[in-house]
């Protein structure tokens, strides 16, 4: 991640123009969006333009200096929709290209990267598969070298912006069993032999979610992300930047449906009283706010860990945890505190509260993390 300064001035400019974006041209669309199970491809562009792809990432290679505390703050804005499948599915890249970044020859950087971070093409990173995502050590996709190619062949599922994305960034086994045989290959959409499938979701509608199949999927042997053999590195160290975004819609998600409960509680009238003048209500906000506030500190802390070169697995895998953890209770009680109309299409509490699970399991489920932070910490 390119950490290089960015003054306060800048970065409230940069804060206040992304405000502007999502109120002006995401908040208007993004119900029919939803419904759609898709946004405009348009939108990557426009996001690009107002560096919102690029923040993070090398300069030269078309990126903006940001660290994690941008990267918090840029989360919490586009989060005001309450849509995680637009951030999910606009912000792909940010898992996609990280590795190209990390392991990438300054060849495949040059020429993919600002294609990326400008809008222009889309870029996932699958690693999943049909036979299991927990265990990625053993991953089954293979790529075998003949002559100037790699010839892929296996299957990586729950891929987000699988169907449409122009550069996949793959997990695939170049070498024997284990983390040491992975390696990355960065696959083009257009690969003769790749094909794909969508696939319908409890939430994250309006981002695509795909199964990717690869029958002799031949792509260029220069695409290989790095060396043979360093894949599974490149996946911890993307791993740890995944969790604490994940952490921070979570905690961004949080807060929305706080400040909606908040609201809808004081308009909402029952037996003559606004609902914020019962206690029961009142102590669920308060309950909501209490697990809220740490959390925004922890988050902190481990963003300026993270900027400060330190490697915090234990850490961040705990702070997923308990982000997530809040989501679910915040988003429960919101629906709750709604009542019938928390049940109802075109609340954001009710698509937040469908989008709960995915945080909880994507990028590592729960379980794996607690698994991961008691290893960390010799247990
Ligand atoms: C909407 C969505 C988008 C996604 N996007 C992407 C993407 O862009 N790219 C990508 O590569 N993947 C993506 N994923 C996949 C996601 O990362 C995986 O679903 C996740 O890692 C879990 O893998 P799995 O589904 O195969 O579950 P499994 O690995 O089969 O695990 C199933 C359950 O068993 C638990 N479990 C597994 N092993 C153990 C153990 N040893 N001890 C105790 N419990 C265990 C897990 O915690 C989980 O609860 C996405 C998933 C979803 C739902």
């Amino acid at each position: 991640m390119a950490r290089a300064e960015i003054d306060n001035q800048s970065r409230d400019a940069f804060r206040r123009s992304v405000r502007k974006f999502v109120a002006g041209e995401i908040a208007p669309h993004i119900e029919a969006w939803e419904e759609a199970h898709s946004f405009p491809r348009e939108l990557y562009r426009r996001a690009g333009d107002l560096g919102i792809l690029a923040v993070g990432f090398d300069p030269a290679y078309g990126g903006l200096p940001g660290d994690c505390s941008m990267i918090i703050e840029l989360t919490q804005e586009l989060a005001a929709v309450g849509s995680g499948g637009l951030i999910a599915g606009l912000l792909s890249h940010s898992i996609g290209a990280p590795p190209i970044e990390a392991l990438g020859s300054a060849q495949l950087k040059a020429r993919v990267l600002p294609e990326i971070l400008s809008g222009e093409r889309i870029s996932a990173l699958a690693v999943t598969e049909p036979g299991g995502g927990s265990d990625v050590a053993n991953l089954a996709t293979t790529a075998r070298r003949e002559g100037d190619a790699y010839i892929v062949n296996g299957s990586k599922m729950f891929i987000t912006s699988g169907m449409r994305a122009d550069y996949i960034t793959t997990a695939v086994r170049t070498g024997g069993p284990g983390m040491e045989g992975i390696s990355m290959l960065l696959i083009p959409g257009d690969a003769p032999g790749l094909s794909r499938t969508p696939l319908k979701k409890m939430g994250w509608w309006c981002s695509d979610t795909a199964a990717l199949y690869f029958d002799d999927c031949r792509v260029p042997a220069n695409n290989l992300i790095g060396q043979e053999g360093m894949g599974f590195l490149g996946l911890m160290q993307n791993f740890n930047r995944e969790r604490l975004f994940i952490a921070a819609m979570a905690y961004a998600f949080s807060k929305v449906c706080l400040d909606e409960a908040v609201a809808y509680a004081r308009e909402r009238k029952t037996f003559g009283r606004p609902l914020i003048a019962r206690q029961v209500v009142r102590h669920k906000l308060v309950d909501m706010a209490t697990k809220i506030a740490p959390l925004a500190s922890f988050l902190r802390d481990i963003g300026s860990r993270i900027d400060r070169g330190e490697h915090p697995i234990a850490d961040v895998c705990m702070l997923k945890n308990v982000a997530t953890q809040c989501l679910e209770h915040c988003a429960k009680e919101a629906v709750q505190i709604f009542g019938g109309s928390g049940y109802m299409r075109g609340t954001k509490v009710e698509r937040i509260y469908r989008e709960t699970k995915v945080l909880s399991i994507g990028g590592g489920a729960e379980e794996i993390m607690k698994e991961l932070a008691a290893r960390q910490l010799g247990w």
